[in-house]
């Protein structure tokens, strides 16, 4: 059970700041995490009343104000068309609607939780966190540092000719996936994002051109990819099965990217 000794709905990020540095006091965001498991907090803090529930468009930039939720990242049109559904496709899996109207982006990427897809959606992107204190990190960085007392106040997307795809897979619908992944390609670079080892989502970046253009290379590569990552066991699945339906998502994930650039190239669109 959660328990909270004082509620503090805060009416500046400084007064979330300081309030945030004593050890027992907590950020509350959508408090779908913490509400689970046995926890007292001294101070529950709560960010609700600092309008950080948006998503900007601009051309250069997405901007995820740490309270937006999980739906409303889901259905936006601009990052749905920026992705090609990506977004939907890393999202959809999570719980249910009413969850996902309630869990936010702040408490996913802050959490850097050894599950999510959220976090290896991103990964994929060139994103950065805007931190109270620290300033603009780049997700690749952040995802590697330390829990602290700072405050995630929003995710940047920067926007670039992208193709990116995402894929997972859940022993049952709507639990924790077993396997995620999203690979993407922008600055003539391959990105591919492996979540769910079950550790923090990790990043390899190649270049472009080591993408094999026939089947039986695209299979090679995705298992050479996925060998490349650590993986681990849990009661949900073991480390060698990870490994192995990770390369099997890669493969289908590198598949639907060529895919997308061969449907550009004879259209010849570009986003
Ligand atoms: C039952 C269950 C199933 C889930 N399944 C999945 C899944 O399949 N895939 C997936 O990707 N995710 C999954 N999640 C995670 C979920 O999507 C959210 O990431 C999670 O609930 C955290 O979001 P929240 O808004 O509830 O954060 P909270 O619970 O409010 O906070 C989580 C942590 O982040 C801190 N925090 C929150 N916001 C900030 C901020 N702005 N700055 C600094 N610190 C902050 C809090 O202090 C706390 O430590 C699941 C969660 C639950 C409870």
């Amino acid at each position: 059970m959660l328990r909270i000794n004082e509620y503090r709905r805060v009416e500046s990020l400084e007064e979330a700041y300081g309030l945030n540095q004593k050890k027992n006091n907590k950020i509350i965001a959508g408090g779908v995490w913490l509400k689970i498991g046995d926890r007292r907090l001294g101070t529950g803090i709560d960010l609700s009343g600092l309008s950080l529930d948006y998503i900007t468009e601009t051309d250069d930039v997405f901007m995820i104000g740490a309270m937006a939720v999980l739906r409303d990242i889901e259905t936006h049109p601009g990052l749905l068309a920026y992705t090609d559904g990506a977004v939907k496709e890393s999202i959809r899996h999570i719980v249910g609607v009413q969850f996902r109207n309630c869990a936010t982006i702040g408490g996913s990427i802050y959490g850097r939780f050894g599950f999510s897809d959220v976090l290896t959606l991103f990964l994929a992107m060139d994103a950065e966190v805007e931190l109270y204190e620290g300033g603009m990190v780049p997700l690749k960085e952040f995802v590697h540092m330390p829990y602290d007392n700072d405050i995630l106040v929003a995710l940047h997307v920067k926007k670039k000719p992208i193709h990116i795809v995402y894929k997972s897979q859940r022993n049952t619908a709507t639990d924790f996936p077993v396997a995620a992944c999203a690979v993407s390609e922008y600055d003539g670079k391959l990105h591919v994002s492996v979540g769910a080892r079950p550790a923090r989502a990790e990043l390899l970046e190649i270049a472009s051109d080591a993408m094999p253009g026939t089947e039986d290379g695209i299979r090679a590569f995705a298992e050479e990819l996925a060998g490349q990552f650590v993986f681990g066991s849990n009661r949900r699945a073991g480390a060698e099965y990870r490994r192995h339906v990770t390369g099997v998502l890669l493969a289908r994930a590198l598949r639907e990217l060529a895919g997308q650039k061969q449907h550009e190239r004879r259209n010849g669109e570009m986003k």
